[in-house]
């Protein structure tokens, strides 16, 4: 979305939130960041790309990230950032840290956070502070989120070019979600069978879906109907404004085939006449 590094430091960014106790798609999660083990851990998993060496882990460094990912998720938990208290956090954060110009992983030229000190904890805070100090001075900070999933506290960054990312990874967040909304919409077509009553239900096969899966939670074929099944619930429209504008499309193909014969009949009458 951004550039490369940049792109990757937020996502090591929101990783490092993510390390914190909470729940993660409705499963509770200890804090994975007690131990140098465990920051070596994180390290390792970012190793090479983010030039975070975890030979440089110890208690001191420790403490110190522990410090950045609180400060980390402050920023995260106060965006889209409309306000000073959250800059000034991110402020104290690049303090100490300069400017320099270099090629990027990439190869392109680009502006480089200097760290205060060669630390790992300063060399974290220095680039995590400059990738988030990007989303604030572009107005994008609206693309570090919380994860929409139930029972979910998990930190994400929507990195998407049309800003559509509303779940994280760590387990079936979005796939819960879909199936409520399913399970949303059927009840709402159930609703519209009772109260018109000439409106029965259609015997197609999208009553059969309905019928033969509301309970089944984790049947896949609640969260995909296949090809023919869409195309079915088209036929056999369920909600009223669905069968209105069923009935506007089969006016207009009826029209359109009405105008078509006259044209030929006309067309045909004309060859006669020529004939004569
Ligand atoms: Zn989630």
């Amino acid at each position: 979305m951004f550039d490369v590094d940049t792109d990757r430091t937020l996502v090591a960014a929101a990783d490092l939130v993510n390390t914190s106790v909470g729940l993660r798609s409705a499963t509770p999660g200890l804090d994975q960041l007690t131990t140098v083990t465990q920051l070596k851990e994180y390290l390792s998993a970012r190793a090479p790309d983010m030039r975070w060496p975890p030979s440089g882990a110890d208690r001191t460094q420790l403490e110190k990230v522990q410090d950045l990912r609180e400060k980390v998720q402050r920023i995260w938990s106060a965006a889209p950032i409309e306000s000073d208290a959250p800059v000034r956090v991110l402020n104290e954060l690049l303090h100490g840290v300069g400017l320099r110009v270099a090629r990027g992983s990439d190869g392109e030229y680009r502006a480089e956070p200097v760290p205060a000190s060669k630390e790992l904890a300063d060399v974290m805070t220095a680039s995590v502070a400059t990738a988030i100090q990007h989303l604030v001075v572009r107005d994008e900070t609206a693309r570090m989120r919380t994860c929409k999933g139930e029972g979910c506290d998990a930190v994400i960054i929507d990195l998407t070019r049309n800003r559509s990312r509303l779940f994280c990874d760590f387990g079936n967040c979005a796939n819960r979600a879909h199936v409520r909304a399913y399970r949303a919409r059927q009840a709402a077509h159930r609703r519209t069978f009772s109260s018109t009553p000439e409106a029965t239900a259609p015997a197609g096969p999208s009553t059969r879906h309905m019928d033969a899966h509301t309970d089944t939670l984790d049947s896949p074929r609640l969260v995909k109907p296949s090809a023919a099944e869409k195309a079915a619930q088209i036929e056999v429209p369920t909600s009223q404004s669905a069968v209105a504008a069923k009935e506007f499309r089969d006016r207009m193909r009826d029209e359109l085939m009405e105008k078509r014969e006259k044209k030929s009949a006309k067309k045909l009458k004309k060859e006669k006449k020529a004939k004569k």
